[in-house]
């Protein structure tokens, strides 16, 4: 058994509180390597924000549990050595989806859990998320829960179909889980084609797809119900078009993909939304700068070589989300 607290992470509970009071949302970053670690790290400690560091089941099946933990305990000596103070960085299970993966998680160190048993029945979705809690709580772990289903695909999260969360549950749910923050699905959805072209209209100047807005009256009914109580939203990516173009011009081929876009998100970070999870983003990011330099010098065969400007690009789109979209710039000092 080992304590986050011994590894300099912290949970979710104080960060959100301060994040729904002063108006803006925490980063919740995936990673899988060690590119993605620096540039998050760095991103949040020359913006000295709080962040939320995310491991999925599919980066633990990728990058092996034992290895991510100990790479997000390196992380807080990292921040500290690029002259962030006191780093708040959180240790968050993604998706978890058994009651024995959350306690593992709990086991080791990381810092917040999620149970998404949001594809159970609703009375069995409360009573495993109940368990979680009773465990995670007996160490100071926060967890998050799920209600409602997002559309899209993450690593072996997939639904075809979203279903929004319905606000009149939500009050119920909490108080019987006693989960310490709730996902809640108002159209946002994973992947990097979060709607398909039916559902968007096209900009005739661009020729680009325009999304549906989001469903900010189940947000404003879910935060009626619940006033101040810590929301979050998954599949949040923007889908940055100039990423894209420069993957389709370096030879890859995402036609049509399509995000959030961030005056959106903007909105909702202003909220009780206080986490709000990217995970796409990065990866256009990354795959965009490894694309660029392999084209332009075919001769290159040192990863560094492109790994390194894929983890520049990375570290500016965090800084730009920390900034621009959630806010959470200078709350950690
Ligand atoms: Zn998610």
């Amino acid at each position: 058994m080992v304590s986050y607290k011994e590894l300099g992470l912290v949970n979710t509970r104080e960060m959100f509180a301060k994040a729904i009071k002063g108006g803006y949302a925490i980063p919740a970053f995936n990673f899988n390597n060690m590119e993605q670690l620096q540039a998050i790290i760095k991103a949040s400690a020359e913006t000295k924000s709080p962040v939320i560091l995310q491991v999925s089941k599919g980066a633990r099946n990728y990058a092996n549990q034992t290895l991510l933990r100990y790479m997000a305990q390196g992380a807080v000596e990292y921040a500290k050595e690029l002259g962030w103070e006191h780093p708040q960085i959180c240790l968050h299970l993604d998706h978890g989806d058994s009651f024995e993966l959350c306690k593992s998680c709990v086991d080791f160190g990381f810092s917040s859990v999620m149970i998404d048993a949001s594809s159970l029945p609703y009375e069995e979705n409360i009573a495993l998320t109940k368990k979680v809690v009773d465990y995670a709580h007996q160490y100071d772990v926060t967890v998050e829960a799920e209600l409602g289903v997002l559309a899209g695909v993450e690593d072996e999260v997939s639904s075809a179909v979203s279903h929004y969360t319905k606000p009149e549950e939500v009050v119920d749910f909490a108080t019987r889980s006693g989960c310490d923050s709730l996902a809640i699905s108002i159209g946002t959805s994973h992947g990097a084609y979060k709607f398909t072209p039916e559902q968007c209209t096209r900009d005739p100047k661009t020729g680009r797809l325009v999304p549906p807005p989001l469903a900010f009256d189940v947000l404003d009914a879910v935060m009626e119900q619940l006033p101040g109580f810590p929301i979050v939203l998954h599949g949040s990516s923007s889908v940055p078009q100039e990423y894209v173009d420069m993957i389709n011009q370096y030879g890859g081929k995402l036609p049509d993909a399509v995000g959030i876009p961030e005056e959106q998100l903007r909105k909702a970070a202003k909220s009780a939304v206080c986490k709000i999870n990217i995970d796409s983003d990065s990866r256009l990011a990354f795959t965009a700068a490894v694309r660029k330099v392999l084209a332009e010098k075919p001769g290159e065969f040192d990863p560094r070589k492109y790994c390194g400007p894929a983890r520049d690009l990375m570290t500016e789109l965090y800084k730009h989300k920390i900034i621009n979209v959630l806010g959470s710039d200078g709350k950690a000092e």
